[in-house]
């Protein structure tokens, strides 16, 4: 049996899982994310756990086919990432620093990509070999992959949908600086937004009047049938609907597979997204699947392990 490491480095702890390569995680630990000295000690402290995990297991060199690594940054095919403002790391070449750490092979994603590579492999998408993953947190991700390769582009900002741009009449700026960007409605915080704005709109009855409004308050308002919460609800369909059907336009995937927080309500935001997207893709789009992403926060360390199989 041959063994990989599935690595997702995030801004406060760094998920890592062992594999083997029918895509089993044997393990799962995480450990913290020191960002001191512009993130210095965070790969040797990876190498170490790595290295320590290797030990425990007795395992030899030769039963470790390598060590795959999802981060949060732009990241090209060879490794090299273009900063990351959040773990203080500047340009450098994450897989060869990693690999002179480990001694194994390494290879290096950015975390939406490396997640939606996951979802494809053992998670929504399983079965299908393109998709787009669809991540609707605190912000919008996604991670487009095609005939089972991550496209990241020219400088790795590939699947960046949450700044599609969605509205010219938005007034309020989104967190790239732009308005009118997808990921202003169709995240956790763009659900709290439209909510708020359509009850300010008229005073309707709602059970959501006088409640602290939040993603999934507003999503049980709409399987109680509220009118002002299916107000909202069709507001987010026909903007992330619309959204998706211009990407579908562009890279015409199998599926789209609909992750994060949001997605967490179930298959009753599917309900509001898949008519608007219908309704506005090109024809011959239209019979994209939709499904609902199923790792939840292990698609990164399952994404990274599967691009050492590859
Ligand atoms: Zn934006």
């Amino acid at each position: 049996m041959k063994y990989i490491f599935g690595v997702d480095l995030g801004g406060t702890t760094v998920k890592m899982g062992l594999f083997n390569e029918s895509g089993e995680v044997l393990e799962k630990w995480e450990i913290k994310t020191v960002k001191d000295n512009n993130g210095s000690q965070i790969l040797p402290d990876i190498a170490a756990s790595i290295n320590k995990k290797v030990a425990e297991k007795n395992l030899i060199k030769e039963d470790v086919i390598g060590v795959g690594i999802g981060a949060p940054g732009p990241i090209d095919d060879d490794g090299n990432i273009y900063g990351a403002p959040n773990l203080g790391w500047g340009t450098f070449n994450v897989s060869k620093t990693l690999s002179d750490l480990t001694g194994f092979k390494v290879k290096t994603g950015n975390d939406a990509n490396v997640a939606a590579l996951g979802e494809m492999w053992m998670g929504g998408g399983k079965g299908y070999n393109s998709i787009v993953m669809v991540t609707l947190g605190t912000g919008v991700g996604g991670g487009v992959i095609i005939d089972g390769k991550i496209v990241a582009g020219a400088k790795g900002a590939g699947g960046e949908i949450g700044h599609i741009f969605m509205d010219e009449n938005e007034t309020e700026t989104c967190g790239c600086g732009k308005k009118g960007c997808l990921e202003q409605y169709g995240s956790a915080t763009g659900v709290v937004r439209l909510a708020k704005r359509r009850l300010e709109k008229d005073d309707k009855p709602s059970i959501l009047r006088n409640k602290d409004i939040n993603c999934k308050v507003v999503w049980d308002a709409v399987k109680e049938g509220d009118e002002v919460a299916i107000d909202i609800a069709n507001e987010f369909g026909k903007i992330l609907g619309r959204g998706l059907g211009i990407i579908a336009c562009v890279v015409n995937p199998q599926a789209f597979v609909i992750g994060g927080g949001v997605s967490k309500a179930g298959t009753i935001i599917l309900d509001y997204i898949v008519d608007n997207f219908k309704e506005t893709t090109f024809r011959g789009c239209k019979d994209t699947d939709f499904k609902l992403a199923t790792l939840g926060n292990d698609a990164g360390i399952y994404g990274a392990a599967k691009l050492v199989i590859d």
